[in-house]
């Protein structure tokens, strides 16, 4: 009788599980898709490194804030991998009494497992506890949101993460009941050798013998084989419908990452899409709601997020989670959504336009620097600056609504091609009697130097192309520039949505360097460096491009470069987000500050790979910033908490950002100067 009830059980909870995945799996048929087949090596590995060896959680350079739960998580997770197969053990059981997996003996290795799952289960209660301790204790911003722009998130209820993690301890301490009771409701020697294997269940076990004899013992097990079996199927359950569909999504979601450079964005078709950017919800990719899928709400993304701490509208999760509660709400109409036909003149679409008032506010957009710590620091790998980008190519390519300040901005790009609207024709002037071939002077200089908007046009960042061209000529170093015709890249049209412009300006920017037939360049600005080397392939643009803290680490590894001792100085060095996070130069700009003589580098707390944006990528440069709200401020007082004698960046925007800042903060240049360390470099060699 109690196997007929347990069958009917696990037919009704398979059942319902079945339809609500299978619901799911539709969706992703339905909207838009997305080659990301490709390269299964690559993507196994991932799968290994991230969801298996659960690196975001565990990596050493992780802020230490996020330690603890990271290894609470890492436990959580491998203790769950580790009990699966007692629990296939024990449903098993249900209809083959002492059912066990081939190889799972006690004279093989049923032993060994018994006490690995003994201690693993301690490991998962502990890790719970701590759970419960943070969210009844300690309530941390990073699980009940942060304010303002997670208000939303504030104000709902946490039963059900409570709810998670009370299940958790129960199949937890029911598993023990029931080994223990098991091992003390029977006599033999197998059982002797069980006991010994798992002292902490038999321990459990011998509480009930000692109570109540092996009749008691028996009973206790069977009630907790009922409760454990129960609990699982209520719980698989639970997991599509909750923030824990990502137990079953996160490895899926690793498995299909994006795997082109993470500063190459996707290249829009300008010619026969039907409508350009995303508003509607089935204008989502199937990679992108399966990364809503996967949110886990755990609050990293926002933790880490300079839009979200420095009080703007935007949270990386409270995003996350809008669109993932919309597309719920709307999983029927996404599910019966017609196909598009071969002659459609309109897209199909799905419910609302979700880009505006109704769902996903304009200002949570623009406020985006698009620095990538979102994505960094998100364990199940969810990427978020696509999903804006596209969003914003809605906002100025369909509906023209954008900050009123970046009509400017455009329009200085498309008459003057910089954003600044200088005169284009200045655009050599800061190399004038530098005695800087040109391209068309010296066609074979093994490098172009390019120059970028910001050190052609802004005169603080001219310093560091004339600092640059100082180390250059002193390393011997073969380059030439492009003078008045080097156009702008377009960078900043992309990060802000307007694909249209960004196109026209980089297939103009390649045919000028094609025509040179450039194979080499150096850039000193990170958003030239990222979106040359990355974005360019796209439109037949191959180059092998370097930042100029690369090629000079490896001038003075080369010994090309030597420094004179100019005395005891401590920098503290900004990351750049497009240099560091998104293309991993990490270690050159630190190699340089580590091989002046007298230099000592004194680390911010979040640096590196972790380091904090300054506010001006993503065309966040050329928007109006509330005084209250500069991301800018937050960097430079972390700046300043390592007291140091100069701030040194590696680009011109993180320049303008850290050296208003340093201002705004009552540090005027001679006093704590920002400086490029290209700038320090000069000052440095012989
Ligand atoms: S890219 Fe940066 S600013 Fe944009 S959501 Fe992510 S962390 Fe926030
Ligand atoms: S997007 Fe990633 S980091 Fe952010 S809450 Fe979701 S799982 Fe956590």
């Amino acid at each position: 009788m109690s196997t007929l009830i347990f069958l009917l059980c696990i037919a009704v909870a398979l059942g319902v599980l079945g339809r609500t995945l299978y619901r799911r799996f539709v969706v992703l048929t339905k909207v838009v898709n997305v080659p990301r087949f490709d390269e299964i090596p690559e993507r196994i590995k991932a799968v290994f490194v991230y969801a298996l060896g659960q690196k975001k959680f565990v990596s050493p350079d992780q802020p230490k804030h996020d330690k603890g739960a990271g290894w609470m998580h890492f436990f959580i997770f491998w203790g769950f991998s580790i009990l699966a197969v007692q629990v296939i053990h024990m449903f098993g059981r249900g209809f083959f009494p002492g059912f066990t997996l081939p190889g799972l003996s006690i004279d093989l290795l049923g032993g060994p497992y018994g006490l690995l799952k003994d201690f693993i289960q301690i490991a998962v209660l502990v890790s719970i506890s701590y759970a419960f301790y943070r969210w009844l204790v300690t309530h941390p911003k990073r699980l009940y949101g942060f304010a303002p722009a997670e208000d939303k998130l504030l104000g709902q209820s946490h039963g059900e993460a409570l709810l998670i993690l009370g299940f958790i301890a129960t199949i937890m301490i029911s598993g023990y009941v029931y080994d223990g009771g098991h091992l003390w409701a029977h006599e033999g020697a197998d059982i002797e050798k069980e006991r010994a294997w798992q002292p902490i269940s038999s321990f459990v076990g011998k509480l009930f013998y000692d109570a109540g004899g092996p009749g008691l013992a028996e009973t206790a097990s069977n009630t907790g084989w009922w409760i454990h079996n129960l609990i699982i199927l209520v719980f698989m359950n639970l997991l599509p419908i909750s923030k824990h569909f990502h137990i079953i999504t996160s490895m899926p979601n690793v498995f299909f990452k994006k795997l082109e450079p993470a500063g190459q964005l996707s290249k829009q078709d300008l010619e026969t899409s039907l409508s350009f950017g995303t508003s509607y919800i089935n204008q989502f990719t199937w990679k992108q709601v399966l990364d809503m899928y996967s949110c886990t709400e755990c609050g990293r993304c926002s933790s880490h997020c300079p839009a979200t701490i420095s009080g703007k509208e935007l949270a990386p999760r409270q995003l996350m989670i809008n669109l993932r509660d919309y597309l719920y709400e709307n999983e029927d109409a996404v599910m019966q959504a017609p196909e598009l036909a071969a002659d459609a003149q309109e897209p199909v679409t799905v419910g609302i336009n979700i880009v505006g008032e109704n769902l996903i506010h304009d200002d949570v957009l623009w406020a985006c620097t698009s620095c990538r710590a979102c994505e960094e620091a998100c364990p199940v790998l969810i990427e978020y600056v696509d999903k804006i980008v596209d969003m914003r190519r809605h906002l100025v390519q369909e509906e023209a609504r954008f900050p009123a300040e970046l009509t400017r901005t455009f329009k200085a790009m498309e008459t003057q091609g910089n954003p600044w609207g200088v005169d284009a024709s200045s655009r050599g002037d800061w190399a004038e009697g530098l005695d800087i071939p040109t391209m068309a002077e010296n066609p074979d200089a093994e490098y172009l130097y390019f120059v970028g908007c910001a050190s052609s046009f802004d005169d603080r960042n001219k310093r560091t192309a004339q600092a640059l061209v100082k180390v250059l000529k002193s390393a011997g170093v073969s380059f030439a520039i492009l003078g008045s015709e080097e156009p702008c890249n377009g960078e900043t049209a992309r990060r802000i949505g307007n694909e249209y412009l960004f196109q026209s300006m980089a297939e103009m920017t390649v045919e000028v360097l094609n025509g040179y037939s450039v194979k080499k360049v150096i850039t000193n600005c990170p958003h030239c460096f990222n979106t040359l080397r990355n974005d360019y392939p796209q439109f037949n643009g191959n180059y092998e491009v370097v930042h100029a803290t690369e090629l000079v680490d490896h001038l003075i590894q080369e010994g090309k470069l030597e420094f004179n001792v100019n005395g005891e100085q401590s920098i503290t060095y900004h990351d750049s987000c497009y240099l560091g996070r998104y293309n991993d130069v990490l270690e050159a700009p630190r190699n340089i500050l580590k091989s002046i003589p007298g230099v000592s580098l004194k680390e911010m707390e979040r640096n590196g790979r972790f380091g904090m944006c300054c506010g001006a990528g993503g065309g966040r440069m050329w928007m109006e910033e509330d005084a209250d709200k500069r991301v800018n401020l937050l960097r430079v007082d972390q700046a300043l908490e390592t007291n140091p004698d100069k701030v040194a960046v590696a680009c011109p925007f993180c320049m303008t950002m850290i050296d208003d800042g340093l201002k705004a903060r009552g540090k005027e240049e001679e006093e704590l100067p920002a400086l490029d360390i290209m700038e320090i470099v000069a000052d440095a060699i012989k």
